[in-house]
């Protein structure tokens, strides 16, 4: 089978989150069956103008649909903010190395994200919230540039209402109503409740709020093998050929996006890489 083909998604519902963030709901209209790892992404492509890489928010198999959260940035992801419903986009996927869910199992999870990078961290709350007795206490750490920037706050406050689950939330600048801290995400582990052997840390988002966070967490006692950091390129053909995405020896497409800490330590951050 051609790896390039994509198949064709309707729009079933679409979301404005925000200003500049919309999320598509997706049905394939073929019927071959679809499955995703949390983590992975597909590759959206819009017709005539060309592919995104995006991750996979979640999915609902029972009305096949697939969720993905857009925050518009150039010509394909404005292309697809004007797409309405009953529309058609190209789909292909899923792709690439997601969250290590299997090796979490029997710990307690940290969730760190910036700015839109809760997108691929929701499938992880998603299936630790639907695998409930595999995994202990969950922390979710989000952090935003703006209290404007905060999508999905009923999500949220429906997730902190959990009694296994805490939610910390910060904005580097606040309305006077914010109940959150004022100041970096990274602030929030001084409230953190760890049990370092026994927690896996996962965190998406801008990179050097990764490198803080991956640094911070380890000087709480987390062992670098425990991180995971969700990685984002620049991507193309998403099957590890083209080399768009090559980060040191690794593709992120194939190799990642998400990789334990201690592959892309010396890169992070590193202009060039
Ligand atoms: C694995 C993965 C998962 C992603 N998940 C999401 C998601 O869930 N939601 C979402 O909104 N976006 C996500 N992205 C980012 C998304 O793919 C880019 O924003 C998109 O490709 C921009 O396309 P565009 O044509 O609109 O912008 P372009 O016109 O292609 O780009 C605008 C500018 O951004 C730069 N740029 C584009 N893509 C990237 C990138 N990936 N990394 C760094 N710089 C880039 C370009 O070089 C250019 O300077 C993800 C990316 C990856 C690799």
């Amino acid at each position: 089978m051609n790896p390039y083909l994509p198949r064709e998604a309707e729009i079933v519902e679409r979301i404005q989150e925000s200003d500049n963030t919309f999320t598509l709901h997706l049905r394939l209209t073929d019927d071959r069956p679809y499955s995703f790892e949390p983590g992975q992404f597909n590759m959206l492509y819009l017709h005539g103008s060309g592919e995104v890489a995006i991750s996979i928010v979640g999915e609902d198999p029972a009305q096949r649909l697939l969720t993905h959260t857009i925050r518009v940035l150039g010509r394909i992801t404005r292309g697809l903010a004007a797409l309405d419903v009953g529309q058609c986009i190209g789909l292909r996927g899923p792709y690439g190395r997601g969250w290590p869910m299997r090796e979490a199992e029997g710990h307690d999870v940290v969730v760190v994200t910036g700015g839109l990078g809760c997108a691929p961290s929701v499938s992880i709350i998603h299936h630790i919230l639907e695998h409930r007795d595999h995994y202990g206490h969950l922390s979710i750490l989000q952090g935003v540039k703006h209290t404007d920037d905060l999508i999905w706050q009923a999500q949220y406050d429906a997730w902190a209402a959990l009694p296994y689950v805490d939610v910390l939330l910060a904005a580097d600048v606040a309305d006077p109503q914010w109940h959150g801290h004022v100041g970096l995400v990274t602030a929030l582990f001084s409230q953190l409740r760890l049990v370092p052997d026994k927690t896996i840390g996962m965190l998406c988002g801008p990179e050097l709020m990764m490198r803080a966070a991956a640094d911070g967490l380890h000087a709480l006692g987390l062992p670098p093998q425990a991180i995971y950091l969700s990685m984002e390129r620049n991507m193309h053909c998403a099957v590890g050929h083209c080399g768009h995405c090559q980060m040191g020896a690794k593709y992120v497409c194939r190799d990642g996006p998400v990789f334990p800490w201690p592959e892309v330590r010396e890169l992070l951050g590193v202009r060039g890489y």
